[in-house]
């Protein structure tokens, strides 16, 4: 493959990622089977079904402050002359109706007595004995939290599809719900291809480098909420990948190895995958990344991604995610792009470049772009250091200043 994005790039029968994209989600159905668990053991996992509160929240009209409860109508005597606290009503209790011309001492959270219209914050209040006077004008209606303003009793407050975050985990519980139903987690099988691959831990031999995509695609699996099936790695040799891929494909969802797609002699995923189900190997049109197989082993779909490493970031974020997302039953699995600055010149040829870049802050706290100095498809260093991908277009050109379209690993892990 050239690195230099010189004419060989261009090669009939490339595929956009766009197009890509399209037809790996036109393939992908979502796994039907779904489980109920607690929301403590919720987090990461893909709500199976639409969740609708059965109450208001807050269930009954509140006080947003420490401060004192009146009416409004009584503004006026609680400047000149003050009005008598008569209860006090923490949160949690609840008080009684509130005589006219009286005021009750209230705190956060503390349900609004009848009677009442407004609070006023302690610290607009001066306090004398058993009075209080108003310091300052207040507004009819302040400081109170409506009952329903937050959720109404029956409206959907979480969607299927939606991968369970903190707020959603917090969310379902201040509607009372303990256990939700979630789809059952995806498997994904998987293994690395390639003789010249040794275990971290274990001595090199000449000619032999670190297995790395085995623990970087484990780890990116993970964050999508899969549950891994590793498989290891194996050495280049017909009958072993195709004895591994059937191994793989019959405890899993989805099978996915990386290496040994491009048209070498010694890439044999595409004659084992050939061999044993169905096969389209892919060449997309970017850059790092251009390889990618794609089939099916039985009714297992399989996904190979290239061999080198920022290739098998790349592929995974931009094209395997949205369809194991899509298999996860998950709504919402694009990849949003944000405009920076580039601080940066670059050139891209016939294929589509994703540059690992970092934002910066520019004079004005605008977000600028600067690129790892190194782009090969090789450096890892390069995605360990960046926080973000720039997309820039096929053959186009940036010049710095220009804006850029920004894709933040960060969306990527939620
Ligand atoms: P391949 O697609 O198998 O020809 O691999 C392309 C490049 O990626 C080669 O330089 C491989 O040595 C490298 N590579 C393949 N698999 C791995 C792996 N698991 N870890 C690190 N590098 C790899
Ligand atoms: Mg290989």
């Amino acid at each position: 493959m050239s690195t230099t994005g010189t004419c060989c790039d261009v090669q009939p029968g490339m595929l956009s990622v766009e197009h890509a994209i399209e037809q790996l989600l036109a393939q992908a159905a979502a796994i039907s089977e779904s489980e109920q668990v607690g929301l403590a053991a919720a987090a990461g996992r893909v709500l199976a079904s639409d969740l609708a509160s059965p109450i208001d929240v807050p269930g009954f009209d509140n006080s947003a402050m420490d401060g004192y409860a009146l009416h409004s109508r009584d503004f006026e005597t609680a400047k000149d002359a003050g009005l008598p606290v008569t209860q006090r009503i923490t949160a949690g209790s609840v008080g009684e109706r509130l005589q006219p011309g009286c005021a009750a001492r209230i705190f956060t959270g503390a349900p609004l007595p009848e009677g009442a219209d407004t609070v006023v914050m302690q610290e607009r209040c001066r306090v004398a004995g058993d009075r209080v006077w108003l310091e300052t004008a207040a507004a009819a209606g302040s400081n109170i939290r409506p009952r329903g303003n937050d959720i109404a009793a029956g409206s959907i407050v979480l969607e299927r599809g939606t991968r369970l975050q903190a707020a959603h985990l917090g969310l379902a519980a201040s509607v009372g719900i303990a256990t939700v139903e979630v789809s059952r987690r995806l498997r994904v099988g998987v293994f690395s291809t390639g003789d010249e691959l040794a275990e971290p831990g274990k001595p090199l031999a000449p000619g032999q480098i670190y297995n790395s995509n085995r623990y970087q695609l484990n780890a990116l699996l993970a964050a999508q909420g899969c549950e891994v099936i590793d498989l290891g790695s194996i050495a280049d040799d017909f009958s072993t990948t195709r004895e591994t891929l059937l191994q793989a494909a019959a405890q899993a969802d989805l099978v996915m190895t990386t290496g040994g797609v491009s048209v070498g002699e010694e890439d044999h995923v595409k004659a084992a995958l050939e061999a044993v189900g169905t096969l389209h190997l892919w060449r997309i049109r970017m850059k790092p990344g251009k390889p990618l197989a794609f089939g099916r082993i039985g009714d297992t779909p399989f996904i190979g991604l290239p061999g080198n490493p920022v290739s098998v970031f790349v592929t995974f974020m931009l094209l395997a995610r949205p369809y194991l997302q899509a298999m996860q039953g998950r709504t919402h699995g694009g990849s949003r792009r944000y405009p920076v600055r580039a601080g940066f010149d670059y050139r891209a040829n016939q294929r589509r470049e994703y540059v690992r870049v970092r934002l910066h802050a520019d004079q004005d706290g605008m977000p600028v772009a600067q690129t790892f100095p190194r782009q090969g498809s090789d450096v890892l260093s390069s995605v360990a250091w960046a926080d973000g991908l720039v997309e820039i277009a096929e053959d186009s050109t940036v010049q710095a200043g220009e804006t850029v379209s920004f894709l933040p690993f960060a969306e990527w892990a939620r």
